[in-house]
């Protein structure tokens, strides 16, 4: 027995447990949300006698296949390949790909599964999937990336469509990959079909402020997040991990509101620049050239570079963790507190161990989860859709007034719904409820199926 659930949703958790083993993030993605909906089905006993929440812990569909490419030598590799299709009651499968050499089954569906609500929270008509390879791109020619592209859409082709699966990008996912994605997808199938992948170039089909939509999004939240609490991000001093797409959107937006970003990182270390992050430099070192963070503090003497150093130790009032899953613990949780942070929010998926998040709860830290912080990324992409659809193309501010308004009202139908089911403030209980009974409450009239 796990404590902390209740005793409805215990067996529902152990089934996980025993149809999915070893997939860790996946149990503990799912557990997260079960731990919460226990006042769900005190008040809609229904969704319990249709077994609403084993099925959506179910995935409609699960495809894994072989990608074989040659690299620039002639030299043959394998990878492995994902796509989850995990649920279609609101729309068409809606994720990214990652290429990262940690992914396998277990990570494609924790990702999948926060998608589902993830994706109901921004009110948009988007389902829940994700997909992935084990493929590693860092170190590869742009030749190999597009064979290894090419190889992969070979096969994920059948799977896609508009109305069906529209896959974007993720970690190690950007616009170069998408563009080979989409190229082959094109090719094979013999359809412009610009509405079948997002994240697309803005000659192609892509939307204007999808690229920054993620992180800008995360920053719309946290400052709704303070406002409630009359508190803004004006003056406060800010870390955020991670030196990617979410990582340097979410640092362009806190300056723009008036915070001091003084750390960011990447997988090999932490730069900490007390004058503040220089921008220009980051996206000239990570986009541009494609190079390590450390590059930074040679190029800025105000700076200094800690290999393996961890950026939670850093002070701040505002952490932003924008890397990757399970990236900040108990141990980093506890410094944050003591450091005097008030609040953090996750623009990854899922950043925050379980222990962590408690440790905030009881430090009276604002937390922000991802499946509500983060979900600007994925409602700008439903944007693009929407643009693809209409053969139109938006302005930078209408886009981005767009995603304002979807992530003001996200926070609210996280708030009100946390104080609704007795857990004001908690907006980790006030996401997982919010998309749940959507998802929910349309599984139920669509049948048994
Ligand atoms: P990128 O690949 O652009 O950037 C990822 C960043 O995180 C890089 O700086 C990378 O460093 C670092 N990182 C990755 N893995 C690790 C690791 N194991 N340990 C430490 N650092 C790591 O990805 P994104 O910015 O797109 O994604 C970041 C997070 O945000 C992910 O959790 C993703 O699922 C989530 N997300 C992304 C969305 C999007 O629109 N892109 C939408 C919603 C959520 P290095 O270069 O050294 O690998």
């Amino acid at each position: 027995m796990v404590a902390g659930l209740d005793e409805k949703l215990e067996p529902i958790y152990q089934e996980v447990l025993h149809r999915n083993p070893g997939e860790t993030e996946f149990h503990q993605a799912v557990r997260e949300v079960l731990e919460t909906l226990g006042p769900v089905l005190v008040k809609y006993p229904e969704l319990a006698d249709r077994k609403i929440i084993q099925l959506v812990c179910e995935p409609e569909r699960q495809i894994i296949f072989r990608v074989p490419w040659q690299d620039d030598k002639g030299q043959t590799h394998i990878n492995r390949a994902f796509r989850v299709e995990f649920n279609s009651a609101l729309g068409p499968y809606k994720g990214g790909m990652r290429f990262h050499p940690s992914v396998y089954l277990g990570i494609i569906k924790f990702l999948g599964f926060e998608q589902i609500f993830k994706n109901a929270l921004t009110g948009m008509p988007i389902g829940g999937g994700k997909g992935g390879s084990d493929f590693d791109p860092k170190g590869r020619s742009d030749g190999e990336i597009m064979r290894f592209c090419q190889s992969l859409m070979t096969e994920l082709y059948r799977h896609l469509g508009e109305y069906t699966d529209v896959p974007a990008g993720d970690i190690g996912v950007g616009q170069r990959e998408i563009g080979f994605l989409f190229g082959q997808y094109k090719r094979i199938t013999n359809r412009y079909e610009s509405g079948v992948f997002t994240g697309k170039g803005l000659d192609w089909g892509g939307s204007r402020a999808r690229k920054e939509a993620t992180g800008f999004g995360t920053v719309f939240f946290t400052h709704e997040m303070l406002k409630v609490r009359s508190d803004s991000l004006d003056g406060k001093t800010c870390v955020v991990s991670g030196s990617g797409n979410v990582a340097i959107y979410a640092m362009e937006k806190a300056m723009e509101l008036g915070a001091k970003v003084v750390a960011c990182s990447d997988s090999n270390g932490v730069i900490v620049d007390e004058e503040g992050i220089d921008l220009d430099l980051i996206k000239q070192i990570k986009e541009v050239e494609r190079r390590r963070i450390s590059v930074y503090a040679q190029e800025k003497k105000s700076a200094r570079y800690l290999e393996d150093g961890n950026i939670w130790e850093v002070p701040c009032h505002v952490a932003l963790p924008c890397a990757t899953q399970n990236e900040l613990n108990g141990h980093d949780a506890k410094a944050l507190v003591k450091n005097g942070c008030i609040l953090v929010a996750e623009g990854a998926n899922m950043p925050c161990t379980p222990e962590a998040v408690r440790i905030f709860s009881d430090a009276g830290i604002a937390f922000g989860p991802g499946k509500a912080a983060n979900a600007g990324g994925v409602a700008t992409s439903a944007l693009e859709m929407q643009q693809n659809a209409s053969r139109d193309s938006w302005t930078f501010e209408h886009t981005e007034d767009r995603l304002r308004e979807i992530m003001v009202d996200i926070h609210r139908n996280c708030y009100e719904t946390a104080e609704e089911f007795g857990a004001p403030g908690n907006y980790v209980t006030g996401a997982n409820i919010t998309g749940f009974l959507k998802v929910g409450r349309a599984m139920m009239a669509m049948g048994v199926v």
